[in-house]
């Protein structure tokens, strides 16, 4: 079949939520793909790989249809482009309405992502399905990080009034945080997403880590390449949630891509599986306790920590 008319991926997980265990659909829609990504990009974003510059509504809708196929009782559907579901330029209004005109007959909670500039497009959505989430990339809530290691093209300031403009709506809100944008070292990587935990924690419903995962044809790809940059250990993912989580109410979560392999979230051959079955234990429970890993490894990441603190010298990320 034409790639046109089917999703660039499909899969199914289960997530928790209001303290039950639902089963969900996820797609990801080939549109012509994010706006910023075709000015200039966030520094991970390899997206722009799966973005089609000729993609009518059409067969937008036609991906929906063929995606739907799919549907395995779940009522959790959820609708990635490699951009934003909400940007008139890739997905027109008419065309959003049909698809949740179309998901309102057999799903109860529909979640889509978009950059905040697009994020109150949501609002003419609500009420066709009975949940709506709109999930916003945030990666972190220090503006400089967010400027310099990310290259977000908005502000943490955008995102929080459209958080809070959703929310006023009735919209549920998800935030997906990155864990180790490049530039950071370890410890700094865990102290940004804990201190965007806690920024956050009043404006969202859900907060999703993202362990950076090193995408193609990236600009980080090429720091990965010239073994400028390690993506981050599992230790320092736990570390971030039993932290998090002894401060904090609001539902974490993790869901990494890649995780084991070299370009995503690893620690050593020897525990990586055992780490990824505790993390998918934790996200279905909410109880950091259950990430009790042992391994020898942990020793490596402590003397990374150590030795890159002391050698750390970073006029880049100071003002
Ligand atoms: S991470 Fe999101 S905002 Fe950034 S370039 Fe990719 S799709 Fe666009
Ligand atoms: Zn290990």
């Amino acid at each position: 079949m034409d790639d046109r008319r089917i999703p660039a991926g499909i899969w199914h997980e289960r997530e928790l939520v209001d303290g039950r265990i639902e089963k969900v659909l996820a797609m990801v829609l080939r549109t012509r793909g994010c706006v910023w990504a075709r000015k200039a990009g966030c520094l991970m974003c390899g997206y722009r790989n799966e973005a089609l510059e000729e993609v009518s509504q059409e067969e937008i809708l036609a991906q929906v249809e063929n995606g739907l196929k799919e549907l395995r009782g779940e009522e959790f559907v959820k609708i990635y482009t490699s951009g934003s579901f909400l940007d008139d330029s890739e997905i027109s209004p008419e065309t959003r309405e049909k698809i949740f005109r179309r998901l309102g007959e057999t799903c109860s909670h529909v979640l889509v992502e978009t950059r905040p500039e697009f994020a109150m497009n949501a609002v003419g959505l609500t009420g066709i399905v009975p949940t709506l989430e709109i999930a916003l990339g945030l990666e972190t809530a220090n503006d400089v990080v967010l400027a310099r290691c990310v290259r977000k093209g908005a502000g943490v300031e955008s995102y929080l009034g459209a958080m809070r403009e959703l929310r006023k709506a009735k919209i549920k809100v998800r935030t997906y945080l990155l864990l180790k944008p490049p530039f950071l070292t370890e410890k700094e990587a865990i102290e940004d997403t804990l201190d965007s935990i806690l920024a956050v924690a009043g404006y969202a419903d859900v907060i999703s880590i993202n362990p950076v995962n090193v995408q193609r044809g990236t600009f980080l790809e090429r720091m990965f390449l010239r073994e400028e940059y390690r993506p981050p250990w599992f230790w320092s993912l736990f570390e971030v949630i039993k932290k998090a989580k002894a401060g904090v109410n609001t539902t974490i979560i993790s869901h990494p891509s890649g995780a084991g392999k070299r370009r995503g979230i690893h620690n050593c051959r020897k525990c990586d599986d055992i780490a990824m079955d505790l993390l998918k234990k934790y996200n279905l429970t909410q109880k950091p306790e259950v990430l009790d890993l042992t391994c020898n490894c942990r020793s490596i990441w402590e003397s990374q920590i150590e030795v890159e603190t002391a050698l750390r010298y970073s006029p880049y990320l100071s003002d």
